[in-house]
């Protein structure tokens, strides 16, 4: 079904087999109906609902490169440099509508690194995984799937390769060999919209060496397959939408849309061989690493934007609450929020403008300023963060709940001393402080400022990939060629 709508797409997970998770000590039967893995599925619903939207449409769908029809683009292979802006528009818009993680771009991301891996390891190995993923990907768009782009292993001992590890799960590896399929063993961590998710499409999550074979494994398995368990992530503030009552929304800061991270252990699982894309080509897997890094690097520059609207949003709206949105200290510090914001989408555009054309068709962005695209995103969402908390003042962390302002008792004293200027209602004061809470210390505080730090690689690991890529000896011939001294080397 190509295009489902968001109630079809939460539909889809209710039919999917029993999942096995593990939330707050509990097993968890029907995720669709709890309250905080429900807000995480509205935010993947948006991207679904989004696409039927006469408003949004032309910027939520594409046309498949494989098949011709009308599909959701985050099932798309970007076929243009413009194809890849368009990826970050769409996550600006999503991430300005939910103000949180939407989760959706992990797998998207995911097809396009896979598609350009496997047709350069055929290439070399004459191997058939490319047209067995182009298979998939025809599949994952004709049924609109959520892909989870499943990369990053918990990795154990950080000093030592996977095949040194003393407990070798600390890796997804092959555990079997069969005629018909391999058997994995491990798990990933962080996993985004795993929980909210058709499939899961395994990557490795390094460059491995000859003797990492076995780890050298890229495969997908849907998310009912048998042996996985989910161990759902622990948000900050996250118990506070088990309060369903309205003023347990108003303490949410934002009621309706939530992230979603989760540890998913594959305890010996099968894949048949139509579902692997690399069983032991080792040496490519640091392209396949390389390549999803970068798409996933551009894609902060597009969705932490569009968080970042808001952050800034809210704080033109609190200084006006406040009464202070004349001074010019606060018209300056939310200019400095949008500098900040904007310079960032500046680098998820100009990494998508400047991208190529792979070998197997698709475009790939510009490596070096995916880069400094997300080595910006580990450093500016937190400084847009700190103005925000400046320009509110400290109320956004010592308001009394939104219960003091319902109950009968306390609402008249509470609404007395929480007054902002005139004309505006003290409740509306209050849930901008809440949100403001939500984005900066909450829940969404965790895709807004820890994703940007280590979503799509730790800042470290954009610094070597910056150092490896920014050709410094041809910066040295500039300079000496301008100094005219001596071109060769100090002996
Ligand atoms: Fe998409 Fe951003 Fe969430 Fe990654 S962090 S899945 S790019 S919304
Ligand atoms: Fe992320």
């Amino acid at each position: 079904m190509v295009l489902m709508t968001g109630e079809e797409y939460i539909e889809s997970l209710k039919n999917r087999g029993p999942l096995t998770i593990y939330l707050l000590g509990e097993k968890i039967e029907n995720p669709t109906e709890h309250p905080i893995i429900r807000a995480s599925i509205n935010s993947v619903a948006l991207t679904y609902d989004l696409a039927h939207d006469s408003v949004y449409t032309d910027i939520m769908t594409a046309k498949s490169v494989l098949t011709g029809n009308k599909i959701n683009r985050f099932c798309h292979l970007h076929n243009s440099t413009d194809a890849l802006q368009e990826k970050v528009k769409m996550q600006r818009v999503l991430g300005q509508l939910s103000g949180t993680c939407f989760q959706r771009c992990v797998g998207m991301d995911a097809i396009n690194s896979v598609f350009l891996t496997t047709y350069e390891i055929d290439k070399e190995h004459q191997t058939d995984y490319h047209q067995r993923f182009t298979d998939y990907v025809k599949l994952a768009e004709a049924n609109d799937w959520v892909i989870d782009g499943c990369m990053t292993d918990p990795k154990g001992d950080r000093s030592k390769r996977p095949s040194e590890q003393k407990d070798s799960d600390v890796y997804v590896h092959v555990t079997e060999r069969r005629d018909d399929g391999v058997v994995i063993r491990g798990a990933k961590a962080h996993q985004t919209g795993a929980v909210n998710s058709h499939e899961h499409l395994v990557m490795p999550t390094l460059a491995m060496r000859n003797e990492d074979k076995d780890y050298a494994i890229c495969c997908a398995v849907p998310a009912d397959a048998k042996g996985i368990t989910y161990y759902y992530g622990r948000q900050s503030c996250d118990l506070r939408r088990l309060d369903e009552t309205e003023a347990g929304d108003v303490d949410c800061g934002n009621p309706v849309y939530g992230g979603q991270e989760c540890l998913v252990v594959f305890d010996d699982v099968f894949v048949p061989n139509e579902r692997i894309f690399m069983n032991g080509e080792n040496e490519f897997c640091g392209r396949l690493v390389e390549s999803f890094a970068a798409y996933h690097r551009q894609s902060y520059g597009g969705c932490k934007v569009g968080v970042g609207d808001v952050l800034v949003g809210a704080a033109a709206t609190i200084a006006e609450y406040n009464g202070v949105e004349k001074a010019s200290h606060i018209r300056d510090k939310i200019t400095e929020m949008v500098h900040l914001n904007e310079t960032l989408y500046s680098c998820g555009i100009a990494c998508s403008a400047a991208g190529h054309k792979t070998p197997a068709g698709n475009y790939l962005v510009d490596l070096l300023l995916a880069n400094v695209c997300k080595q910006n995103v580990t450093r500016f969402p937190y400084e847009i963060s700190r103005l925000l908390q400046d320009i509110a003042g400290g109320l956004f962390v010592t308001c009394p709940s939104a219960q003091e302002l319902s109950n009968p008792e306390t609402r008249e004293i509470v609404e007395k001393y929480l007054v902002g200027v005139e004309g505006v209602d003290t409740m509306d004061r209050v849930k901008m402080l809440r949100l403001i809470e939500n984005l900066t210390l909450g829940r969404a505080a965790v895709g807004y400022l820890v994703e940007s730090m280590h979503g799509a690689g730790s800042p470290q690991a954009q610094r070597i990939m910056i150092n490896r890529l920014s050709d410094l000896e041809e910066k040295k011939k500039l300079a000496k060629t301008l100094a005219r001294v001596d071109m060769d080397e100090p002996k």
